[in-house]
């Protein structure tokens, strides 16, 4: 058997290579590096893809969630709650608006923000919260609508991990008032290098994007600059390459599912725990995460076997060494400490054999 790595993206682009090549030659062809038509259909697709109003592009999936933040005008003095069950650029993009962050744990089941903490945590200068859908399973959207009941605080969704995913029907992108999504190339749509995009159904957000995005200029304008904005504009090749393969991403998300629910079957049994996946949202299968004793050793175990495991994260944020200051000590935050000691990733791609998955499925119980 040969390798099996945490992700495959040779594999994909033997299925949509040509396609990308092809958008790539389109942009080389038509001298717009930076918008034009073929952003602007892809800005326009994903959107559609998502259900909002609107799709910006952004140079990465960190800085979509900073834009998206600074265009609700969240800066200093504000608080913004979110989880440190997360990657850290959920948190540095909070900090970079000059906002405190404030930490809710996560719940043990599901590993994702308990809704039922947030209520406690907002204070008179909460301007936000972050859910993030962490592994492609959206937070508890309704649950957090009851926590900010009567307050005036926005939600802005981390959905760096959630393209196509679905709360109660409703898709991860459009269910706060804006939401931030990753085209790093490991994510389930991913460019040929960073991109990012915010998605929106209000206007003012939308526009506020643009503008900060592209050095504070309106769209259209050229010498005027009516904020103060930064350069975070995503390059034309990866919005065209990012538009030849979002055609797929449907079928890609199908075939996730199915990836899991053969792992589901796989590991009855076996003193493994898959994160709890809840029947009211459809997961966009990001990765497929499972809780073990002794994780170290299995980890060892399975790359042995040459099993590429991750582990997101072995750190949860308020613990990293970046962000001391916070003071947060150890035991703040003891579910997704303890969590952070005993998830394990599973490789996961749309274009595994079911052969691999059982090879991975019999690799796991040799190293429990
Ligand atoms: C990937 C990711 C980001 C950041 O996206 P980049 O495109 O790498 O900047 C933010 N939040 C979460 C949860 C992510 O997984």
């Amino acid at each position: 058997m040969n390798k099996i790595p945490l992700v495959d993206l040779q594999a994909q682009f033997a299925d949509v290579g040509d396609d990308v090549r092809a958008a790539v030659e389109a942009v080389l062809a038509s001298k717009r590096f930076l918008g034009g038509p073929l952003t602007e259909a892809f800005e326009t697709a994903f959107a559609a893809f998502v259900g909002a109003d609107h799709g910006v592009v952004t140079s990465n999936g960190t800085s979509a969630l900073y834009l998206a933040l600074r265009a609700l005008g969240i800066g200093p003095g504000d608080e913004v709650i979110t989880c440190p069950m997360t990657f850290l650029a959920t948190v540095e993009s909070i900090r970079l608006t000059g906002a405190d962050v404030v930490f809710v744990d996560c719940r043990d089941d599901d590993l994702l923000m308990d809704t039922d903490r947030v209520r406690a945590a907002v204070t008179p200068r909460t301007r936000a919260v972050v859910p993030v859908h962490l592994y492609g399973q959206p937070v508890d959207m309704d649950g957090l609508g009851v926590a900010l009941e009567g307050t005036e605080v926005a939600v802005v969704e981390d959905a760096a991990q959630a393209h196509g995913a679905t709360y109660r029907g409703r898709p991860a992108g459009a269910l706060g008032v804006a939401a931030a999504f990753s085209f790093f190339p490991g994510k389930n749509l991913g460019a040929i290098g960073d991109g990012g995009a915010v998605t929106t159904c209000d206007d003012d957000v939308a526009l506020a994007v643009r503008m900060l995005r592209d050095h504070g200029r309106r769209p259209g304008a050229k010498y005027e600059h009516e904020r103060e904005g930064f350069n975070f504009r995503l390059s034309a090749i990866q919005a065209a390459a990012l538009g030849a393969k979002l055609p797929h991403l449907s079928a890609w998300t199908e075939r996730r599912a199915q990836v899991a629910a053969q792992y589901d079957a796989a590991l009855v049994g076996l003193a493994a725990r898959r994160v709890h996946q809840h029947v009211d949202r459809a997961s966009a299968h990001h990765l497929y995460v499972i809780r073990v004793a002794d994780r170290d050793r299995v980890v060892a175990g399975l790359k042995e076997r040459g099993i590429g495991a991750g582990i997101h994260y072995p750190i949860p944020v308020h613990r990293q060494p970046a962000f001391a200051s916070l003071g947060h000590a150890e035991g703040a935050f003891p579910v997704s400490e303890a969590a952070a000691c005993d998830i394990l990733s599973l490789p996961l791609f749309p274009e595994m054999t079911s052969e691999q998955i059982a090879y991975v499925a019999g690799a796991l119980r040799d190293a429990l």
